[in-house]
């Protein structure tokens, strides 16, 4: 049914545009793609992970999908491979690091009330010193 069809495909297609002007305008899309420069400690086919610009403790790593998604509401289940090899990825390189048994925090923000500045997902991992409970 044509009408159908035009009408189904407008929307995916705006959204597929949104989705690219998006992606170009990524900072960490950047860094994925070796545009800006980043401290790398990890690639692989799914994920990288690098050092925080702005680090919170003495080790402080972002590990990001290569794949661009702006927020953990756009997660479906499509992604669920991708989520599990951020955080395996995040208890990796907390053992490369000799922090597995000592201990770590991971954390995903995720929009204005968690403090998200970034708008694509990124799990932080913080090692080297201790963490309160509950979080500021
Ligand atoms: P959020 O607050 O969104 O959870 O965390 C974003 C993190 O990205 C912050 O800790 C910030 O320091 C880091 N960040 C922002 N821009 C850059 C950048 O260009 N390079 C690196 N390495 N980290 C960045
Ligand atoms: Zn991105």
């Amino acid at each position: 049914m044509p009408g159908l069809r035009s009408q189904t495909l407008a929307p995916r297609e705006r959204d597929l545009r949104n989705r690219i002007s998006r992606m170009s305008e990524c900072v960490f899309c950047r860094i994925v793609d070796g545009t800006i420069p980043a401290a790398k400690v990890h690639e692989d086919a799914d994920v990288v992970a690098f050092t925080d610009l702005n680090p919170q403790a003495p080790l402080h790593v972002l590990v990001v999908p290569r794949r661009h998604i702006a927020t953990l509401n756009d997660l479906t289940a499509d992604d669920d491979g991708i989520v599990g090899a951020m955080v395996r990825t995040a208890a990796h390189l907390a053992r490369e690091h000799g922090y597995d048994e000592r201990g770590y925090r991971t954390v995903f923000n995720c929009n204005r009330d968690a403090g998200q500045t970034v708008f694509h997902i990124h799990l932080h991992l913080l090692a080297g010193r201790g963490f309160t409970w509950p979080p500021g």
